[in-house]
């Protein structure tokens, strides 16, 4: 039976840097809807270009073509043991809808775990974020800095700094978090699929206590 893990949390937690050591270590594919929508950006598709114009101002992309581009990606062979999401849902309408196209595939959620960190730490972090071009590695300039300022440790490409990494952006992307989808953590949390980890500690123990909840579900 495919596995399917969600990992919920705010913009700036730490999810894509934890989805690059867990999918490599579980044998997962790492689905995240915001690389995809940037893919999409990079290559100038429709999608790409109606994506760009919520991305931009921190709002989130509609929900029907948002769960149009999960389907289409979880449905590629790839995927057939399951995947790794990260970004996606954002909202109620989008983790009913994942609930619903996962029986389809003979699946189902099968643990979110959740990494909680105050708002008063996310600025920081989105703001000193630098991101790899080709293949969305992640790194801090304090917390995570790469070995050469501005090149990708793991595989050599460009760092550069989202866009929507700008502060002012960075406040709204926070704001539409705390009203959109941090419902999701008592959606979850009823369905007994949220594990809580803190997401404060060093990225090395995020790693550690997500692992140890993998293990347990
Ligand atoms: P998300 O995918 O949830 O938006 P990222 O994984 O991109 O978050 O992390 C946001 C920023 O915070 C990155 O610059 C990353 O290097 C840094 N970061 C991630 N986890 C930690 C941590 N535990 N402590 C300090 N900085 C972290
Ligand atoms: P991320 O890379 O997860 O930080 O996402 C970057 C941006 O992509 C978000 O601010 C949204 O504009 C858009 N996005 C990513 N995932 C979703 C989603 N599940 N629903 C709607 N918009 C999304």
């Amino acid at each position: 039976m495919p596995r399917y893990y969600v990992l919920l949390g705010p913009p700036g937690a730490g999810k894509g840097t934890q989805a690059k050591v867990i999918a490599e270590k579980y044998d997962l594919v790492h689905v995240s809807s915001g690389d995809l929508f940037r893919d999409n950006l990079k290559r100038q598709t429709e999608l790409g270009q109606l994506a760009q114009t919520y991305m931009s101002k921190g709002e989130l992309v509609p929900d029907d073509v948002t769960i149009a581009m999960i389907r289409e990606r979880l449905s590629r062979p790839d995927c057939v043991n399951g995947a790794l999401l990260d970004g996606f849902p954002r909202t109620p309408a989008q983790a009913d809808a994942l609930a619903k196209m996962l029986t389809e595939f003979k699946g189902g959620v099968n643990l979110v775990p959740y990494i909680s960190v105050p708002e008063n730490l996310l600025v920081e972090r989105l703001c000193g974020r630098w991101t790899c071009r080709s293949n969305g590695h992640v790194f801090h300039e304090k917390y995570n800095p790469p070995q050469i300022a501005g090149v990708c440790d793991l595989d050599g490409s460009e760092l550069y700094q989202r866009d929507d990494d700008k502060s002012e952006t960075v406040m709204n992307r926070i704001k539409v978090y705390a009203a959109q989808t941090s419902p999701l953590i008592e959606y979850y949390r009823k369905l007994n699929l949220l594990a809580e980890i803190d997401g404060t500690k060093s990225i090395e123990d995020v790693t550690a206590a997500m692992l140890a909840a993998l293990e347990k579900a």
